[in-house]
């Protein structure tokens, strides 16, 4: 099969937003070697697996070869790093080969590592195998999550080694996403004191996210406020699962609503609202408890780069700004208060004075005696069906007898929590194993876990390590980094 008939690539971004499309070539590398490939997704995009297999699909899967009519680009924005503003960041390191029509939805094809572009600044533009790989690890167990997310299709080896703290094996990393439009697009497209474009890149991303807001009475503000909702059900979702995403900068925040950016990020072990792992955030700025009030903070960054738009409504464009980006807290929190009665099994119609001490006091417990945030929720799972002892054996306090005394008198359903609550999550511990292995040239670890992964809610035998919280030890320790 020829590239033309395996796949065929638009140039809707580059066509319709020039000024931030700057077009570019991957780097070539001398020996790429296929990783990993997600099959399901592939089949998703309509790409034949067997083909990307293939020498000629490889060639793709690193943008050595690309069909004709497609336009690599290297993304231009801007963005706000750890509160401070760049007006000039852009894909350093990444192309957008373009747009698959998947069944009438757009997705992109972009890679990651593919070599230095025009935004490369001091950096190499390269990737490396192992944070290429965890980033196709946790992406695809959001996934199995059901938790929006950007994809990994493949990962795939180039034969070049990077320079890192040591040599290490580089990678390409092809992503799949909704787009790639960012807070820090907007951002950019502001900072050039181009309304055209400005108004361009927000019809643009009317057309491919958001398009209910077209029929609204301000289109603009219509966007808003839908980048605004799915933010607050996507920042809700990371809560609920203990998602620490580590470096939630404006230009790692999607205007789909779709998690970006598998950097530093982590999922809690032990319930601690402080939980940070990135080993750049000194200040806890990205902790896991902060991550709700920085989602916000980065939203009202959209605001004002959005503001020249809201001029239909002019001397009222602030003041209804305001009054959207008011609808983050609400949505959130009523999403997170939600999800944490499912997390309890908590009958529906429950009062809400009875509902919320409830977990505000769960989550005191689990904070004060350090206990693993997954494995609390399946243990009280088997306590709604009449055994106790998984729980008391996490949390063995008094004050625990208790709290599952008023819990269990509300008849908490066991099968709907388990419905909600995952056995398997993406621990550290076993990430970075499953990811040394791989680096010294084992998959079989890696393969193992990305399998387990893709069912995260049925318990199964024979797995039980993968559910098994980190040993002792492993925690404290642990960090994460940017951009390696
Ligand atoms: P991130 O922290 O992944 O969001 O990246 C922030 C910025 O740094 C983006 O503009 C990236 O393209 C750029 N960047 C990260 N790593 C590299 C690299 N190795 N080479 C060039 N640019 C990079
Ligand atoms: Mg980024
Ligand atoms: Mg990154």
């Amino acid at each position: 099969m020829s590239i033309a008939t395996a796949v065929t690539l638009g140039n809707r971004f580059a066509r319709e937003l020039p000024e931030m499309a700057v077009p570019w070539q991957a780097e070539q590398f001398p020996e790429p070697r296929l990783l990993v490939l997600d099959e399901a997704l592939a089949a998703d995009l309509g790409l034949d697996p067997a083909w990307l297999r293939s020498p000629d699909g490889v060639r793709l899967l690193v943008g050595a070869t690309v069909p004709d009519g497609a336009t690599p680009v290297a993304q231009a924005y801007a963005g706000h790093q750890f509160g401070g503003f760049n007006p000039r960041l852009g894909d350093g390191r990444a192309l957008l080969l373009g747009e698959i029509d998947a069944g009438g939805r757009l997705r992109d094809l972009h890679l990651k590592g593919s070599g230095r572009t025009p935004f490369a600044r001091g950096g190499d533009g390269l990737a490396v195998v192992g944070p290429m790989l965890r980033e196709h690890v946790v992406s695809g167990a959001m996934h199995a999550l059901g938790i929006p997310t950007t994809r990994s299709l493949a990962v795939t080896a180039t034969g070049r080694p990077v320079r890192r703290e040591a040599m290490l094996p580089g990678a390409v990393l092809a992503r799949v996403a909704a787009s790639h439009l960012r807070v820090g697009s907007f951002q950019y497209a502001t900072v050039t004191g181009d309304t055209g474009l400005l108004r361009r890149l927000a019809d643009h991303a009317i057309a491919r996210h958001h398009p209910a807001a077209a029929g609204a009475e301000q289109p603009y503000l219509a966007l808003f406020e839908a980048v605004v909702a799915a933010q607050a059900d996507l920042v809700a979702r990371w809560m609920l699962v203990g998602f620490v995403h580590g470096v939630m900068n404006t230009d790692n925040m999607t205007i789909s609503g779709e998690t970006i950016d598998y950097g530093p990020c982590a999922f809690m072990d032990a319930y601690d609202p402080a939980t940070v792992y990135s080993s750049i955030d000194h200040g806890g700025r990205y902790a896991y408890g902060n991550q709700p009030v920085v989602a916000e903070w980065n939203l009202a960054r959209l605001a004002e780069a959005m503001l020249p738009l809201f001029d239909e409504v002019q001397d009222r464009a602030v003041e209804l700004a305001v009054a959207a980006l008011g609808e983050f807290r609400r949505r959130h929190d009523a999403a997170w208060s939600a999800g944490m009665r499912a997390k309890l099994g908590l009958p529906a119609g429950l009062a809400d004075d009875v509902a919320a001490p409830l977990v505000e006091d769960l989550l005191t417990l689990l904070q004060t005696k350090g206990v693993d945030y997954t494995s609390a929720f399946r243990a009280l799972a088997v306590a709604a069906r009449g055994d106790a002892g998984r729980f008391r054996g996490l949390l063995p306090d008094p004050l625990a007898g208790a709290w599952l005394a008023r819990w269990q008198a509300l008849a908490p359903d066991a099968d709907a929590m388990d419905r909600v609550n995952p056995v398997y999550i993406p621990r550290n511990h076993l990430v970075e194993a499953a990811l040394a292995a791989a680096t010294g040239g084992d998959l079989a670890p890696l393969t193992e876990l990305v399998d387990v992964l893709a069912d995260p809610y049925t318990e199964r035998p024979g797995l039980e390590r993968y559910a098994a919280p980190a040993p002792e030890g492993f925690g404290a320790s642990f960090q994460t980094f940017c951009g390696t």
